[in-house]
């Protein structure tokens, strides 16, 4: 989608602090980052939200979660902690419609959320 910003991060069209990426997927640091560990995972296939998944999209969503827990492990944060965290729609807060799987860790993280 042309006009999306992850999908120009992933094109290189805009700088992304990118920290891993394969045929797959991207991840990179949050601009914003809201713990001392904030990456944001996103599949280079443009899909709008979580409403948007398809079946065939099981193994790409799971590669997601998966590339989380590596990336946590990679950094230190497997004991301690982290927490992954897709944003819905209006209501959960998402603000940029292409699909990315927050990761954050480094703090103690509240919970329930705001
Ligand atoms: P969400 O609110 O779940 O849609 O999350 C969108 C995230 O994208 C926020 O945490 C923003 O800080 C982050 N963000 C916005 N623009 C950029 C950017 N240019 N590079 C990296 N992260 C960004
Ligand atoms: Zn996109």
């Amino acid at each position: 989608m042309t006009d999306c910003l992850f999908c120009k991060i992933i094109a290189g069209q805009i700088p992304g602090a990118i920290v891993y990426q394969n045929e797959r997927l991207v991840a990179f640091k949050d601009i914003k980052a809201q713990a001392p560990m904030h990456v944001l995972i996103v599949p280079r296939r443009h899909i709008a939200s979580l409403n948007a998944l398809q079946s065939g999209d099981d193994g790409l969503v799971g590669e997601m979660v998966r590339r989380a827990a590596a990336l946590a492990s990679e950094a230190g944060y497997a004991e301690r902690g982290y927490r992954t965290v897709f944003n819905c729609n209006a209501d959960a807060g998402q603000t940029v419609f292409h699909i990315h799987l927050h990761v954050l860790a480094g703090r103690t993280l509240t919970w329930p959320p705001g």
